[in-house]
């Protein structure tokens, strides 16, 4: 794979950031190409490990996949330098140690971020080290799907469709394998000592293991399960949070365990293969992975969505501020069976349901008025696949602040969701314990059961489990009436 006019460095870094693997990536192909040898290194931020914009489900996600990269790099005879501190201090630091000419990377597309890489490229140049910046992480590039007057799309579905010509036009394949960079890989002995993977409990969070798994072995083992057999129902079942009908696969894509052209490539493969229907289905995937990309290309088109409301006016949407609803939210006593069992899976669990994500969303906006800034925050903090475009898009999407949002009057009814979506109620029985003997007629709504029903489910309104916080008629009248001030001119 070496290109000879092109091999030009003895030896170069890959420095890892949100592509925790070895295969389909794009910054270490291109590295290996150019190169005799390379080093991978990622380079532990303290400041941001302790941050507010990290909880402990993606910290300990992050690590145990670089543990797993370190065996993978070992049993090729090469190491992971795990390096901690400053970005380009250490990075110099490791070039000149192994002779080292350039610094190989994935960019990324969140603002802070890309500030951040401005300022360590700078400072890597200073240093007398070539930079070469990849996109990695989306399949296709934000500036490569846009409208024919180079306009970038703020609308979902004819970005949809322009991504579809494009991806038709050229279906990007997985840069090579593992196998076939194995030889550019520096020695282990060569590189020396490194730091070892540190436990979550190091930068203050406590390790679980409901969290999800890190690693791109898992990766690669979810996307086989669900090419080979989900996907061919996803439709009808990615909307059951009680099912595993849905692939799983966002911390991995968050982290870069998994390439997304790996991913492509798998569904576009079987979509070829396999029956109408199941092409049907996975083009709903698909469909997934778009709004994946399309949310990213908005970071790179409107940085400023990252701070503020997509929508000008909803700048001026009078939020709420109520201690107490806040914390029976976030706790998941909100005495609405299916948020509170969905705001208890994501703080048990470190991931929650995409339907239970829009329903729990819907609630802190508009039934409770709350600043969806706020819910994006808890969400940054509790989830393993918290990632700015996604988490933004989505918050945005169900506040009705953002690009193509669901529009403010769409106020989610909660039991309603709760009884279309999870009917006999086995997803809240299976989270709220102390509802799993209530009868199916009352499980969407227990507050609602007669005393003697109750006490022959033993569950008292107010103590086992608590009365709604707030009623829907009147929380919705509220809400329509808040979000109509602020909005009304654009309507
Ligand atoms: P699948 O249904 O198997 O989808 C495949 C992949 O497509 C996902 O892994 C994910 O990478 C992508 N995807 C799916 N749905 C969306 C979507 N609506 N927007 C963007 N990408 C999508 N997803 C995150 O990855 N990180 C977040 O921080 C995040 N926060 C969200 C916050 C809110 C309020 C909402 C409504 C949605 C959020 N999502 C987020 C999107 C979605 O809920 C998750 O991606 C999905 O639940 C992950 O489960 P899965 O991997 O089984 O998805």
């Amino acid at each position: 794979m070496a290109d000879p006019a092109h091999s030009a460095h003895p030896c170069s870094l890959v420095w890892l950031r949100r592509d925790l693997r070895l295969d389909d990536h794009a910054a270490l192909a291109h590295a290996a190409a150019r190169s005799e040898r390379v080093v991978l290194a990622f380079v532990l931020d303290p400041v941001l490990l302790r941050g507010p914009r990290m909880g402990a489900p993606i910290v300990q996600f992050f690590f145990d996949s670089l543990a797993e990269l370190r065996k993978q790099l070992r049993e090729l005879g090469s190491d992971l330098a795990l390096l901690e501190g400053d970005f380009s201090t250490e990075l110099v630091r490791l070039a000149k140690h192994v002779d080292a000419r350039a610094v190989f990377f994935n960019g990324d597309y969140d603002p802070a971020m890309a500030e951040r890489d401005a300022g360590v490229i700078a400072a890597l140049r200073d240093a007398g080290l070539e930079t070469h910046a990849y996109a990695d992480h989306v399949y296709v590039r934000a500036e490569d799907v846009v409208q024919a007057s180079g306009k970038p799309y703020t609308v979902y579905t004819p970005y949809r469709k322009r991504w579809n010509a494009r991806i038709a036009e050229k279906p990007r394949a997985p840069y090579p394998s593992r196998d076939g960079l194995a030889a550019k890989l520096m020695s282990a002995a060569r590189i020396g000592p490194t730091l070892a993977v540190p436990k979550p409990e190091a930068y203050g969070h406590a390790s679980s293991d409901r969290y999800p798994r890190g690693g791109s072995a898992e990766a690669q083992r979810l996307l086989d399960a669900f090419i080979a057999d989900d996907a061919n129902a996803y439709l009808d079942r990615r909307n059951l949070p009680a099912v595993e009908g849905t692939s799983r696969l966002s911390p991995h894509l968050r982290a870069g365990t998994i390439g997304i052209r790996t991913c492509m490539s798998a569904a576009l493969d079987a979509r070829a293969r396999r029956s109408s229907t199941y092409a049907g289905n996975i083009d709903g995937w698909i469909g997934e992975l778009t709004w994946r990309d399309f949310y990213q290309q908005l970071l790179v088109h409107f940085p400023r969505v990252a701070y503020e409301p997509f929508i000008e006016n909803a700048k001026d949407i009078a939020w709420r501020s109520d201690e107490r609803a806040w914390e029976a939210w976030a706790n998941g006593t909100t005495g609405y069976p299916i948020v509170d069992a969905a705001m208890i899976q994501l703080n048990e669990t470190g991931w929650m349901h995409n339907r239970l994500r829009m329903i729990v969303a819907s609630f802190l906006t508009k039934h409770l008025l709350i600043d969806y800034h706020d819910g994006e925050r808890y969400f940054e903090q509790h989830l393993a696949d918290a990632d700015l475009g996604a988490n933004n898009g989505g918050w945005q999407w169900s506040a009705s602040t953002g690009t193509d949002a669901a529009p403010y009057f769409r106020v989610f009814n909660p039991t309603l969701q709760s009884e279309k979506f999870d009917p006999r109620g086995a997803f809240i029985r299976r989270m709220i314990p102390a509802l799993a003997k209530v009868p199916d007629a009352y499980i969407h709504s227990p507050s609602t059961m007669p005393p003697i029903v109750a006490a022959e489910c033993g569950v008292a309104i107010g103590q086992s489990y608590p009365a709604p916080i707030v009623e829907h008629a009147f929380a919705r009248e509220r809400a329509l009436a808040v979000f109509a001030r602020a909005l009304k001119k654009r309507m």
